[in-house]
């Protein structure tokens, strides 16, 4: 029997936005962008893939294979209007070369894991993997600050869309502060996630004036006692409060920032109610989310998946981790598919080196029960 797929790339399950924003003057914004002949600064790859957004955005809506979500508008709403070709280049990288199993240079998305050790330990997550998290098997650790510049300086005018997060809480790592800074108006979109229990004044300044531009606080409940079952270690009060905390400063000392601040649950029963979230968290963020469940669980012991359909992933993004360690998806959390390491290649070589395009063949030609763990796993 083949499993239920899990679809990557549609992951949001529900989001609600605090405030309206005008769609209709963006489109306007977007179009009036769109008419760039004139623009000497674009390569002719760029305006390439520009007037593939314009025919999907604007022209042929047959296809619709690049469409403008909601939580985009609000991306493209935060970023001067001098860089809306510069996202839309990159967001349409992002959203359909995963579809259409295209690639250039560079991962249209890059994860930098600062830290894989994690004072929580999340029902859903696979921190509660005793065979990862035990310190003799070599997973866990913090990610050193030069590493983390290295990474960046590569990454910088040649990949926009960051997360600073994978395995662990990034928080755990002392630097992060540091680390922030480094990244200060280098990327379009800068996504930093955490638990939010490890905040304080420092590092509160340090996402404000650094980099980022979104900050994701992870929480999948509203209610105290739901809260601690599914954020095992986790204090919804605590949690709270360093949310609080960090809207006061931001209204205190950083009025003027556009940071987008979401919550962000993972969905795994029906006793999580979006309602019941947004009248919680709603008052303190501007968005609030629940994505779905991603089936991690046991991908190296599991049975087969049968699934045949490639897994997007291997098109859209990379990861590095603690210590350098590159690799495709953090469903393979101890790092089984990894092919290279940071330390001894660039972000370039390793997204273009032959194993990935091994394993990239292997998914197109139905192929991927010869990859361990891919054969198990149920993502596309
Ligand atoms: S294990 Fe393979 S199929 Fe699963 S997410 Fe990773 S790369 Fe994709």
């Amino acid at each position: 029997m083949t499993n239920k797929e899990y679809k990557k790339y549609n992951s949001f399950n529900e989001i609600q936005f605090k405030k309206k924003i005008n769609k209709e003057d963006l489109i306007l914004k977007i179009q009036s962008n769109l008419n760039y002949e004139n623009n000497n600064d674009l390569s002719d790859y760029q305006k390439s893939i520009l007037e593939r957004v314009k025919k999907d955005l604007f022209k042929q809506k047959t296809k619709e294979k690049f469409v403008l979500s909601n939580h985009v508008f609000n991306e493209i709403n935060q970023i001067n209007e001098k860089d809306i070709l510069k996202y839309l280049f990159h967001r349409y990288r992002y959203e359909v070369f995963p579809k259409n199993f295209e690639k250039d240079d560079y991962p249209p998305f890059l994860q930098i894991e600062p830290s894989s050790i994690c004072n929580y330990r999340c029902v859903f997550c696979f921190e509660t993997d005793e065979t990862f998290t035990n310190k003799k098997n070599g997973h866990m650790g913090v990610m050193p600050l030069e590493l983390f510049k290295e990474i960046i300086d590569q990454a910088e005018n040649n990949i926009q869309f960051i997360s600073i997060a994978s395995r662990g809480e990034p928080f755990v790592n002392k630097e992060i502060p540091k680390m922030l800074e480094y990244t200060r108006g280098k990327f379009l979109s800068l996504k930093i996630n955490t638990n939010a229990s490890l905040l304080d004044e420092k590092k509160i300044h340090a996402i404000l004036s650094g980099g980022v531009t979104t900050i994701v606080f992870s929480a999948d409940a509203a209610d105290p006692e739901l809260y601690a079952k599914l954020r095992v270690n986790g204090k919804l009060e605590k949690v709270l409060k360093n949310i609080e905390m960090f809207n006061k400063i931001k209204e205190k000392k950083y009025k003027g920032s556009k940071i987008i601040s979401r919550v962000s649950g993972v969905k795994v029963g029906e006793n999580q109610k979006i309602e019941d979230m947004h009248n919680l968290w709603g008052q303190l963020v501007d968005q609030v989310a629940f994505v779905n469940y991603n089936p991690w669980e046991n991908v190296y012991d599991k049975e087969e998946s049968k699934i045949k359909l490639p897994c997007s992933d291997l098109w859209r993004r990379m990861f590095v981790w603690w210590d350098g360690k590159i690799n495709p998806c953090d469903t393979d959390y101890k790092s089984i598919l990894s092919a290279s390491n940071f330390k001894d290649t660039s972000l370039r070589d390793a997204w273009n080196s032959q194993k990935y395009n091994d394993y990239r063949d292997k998914h197109i030609n139905n192929n991927r029960s010869k990859i361990y763990p891919c054969k198990n796993c149920v993502l596309v």
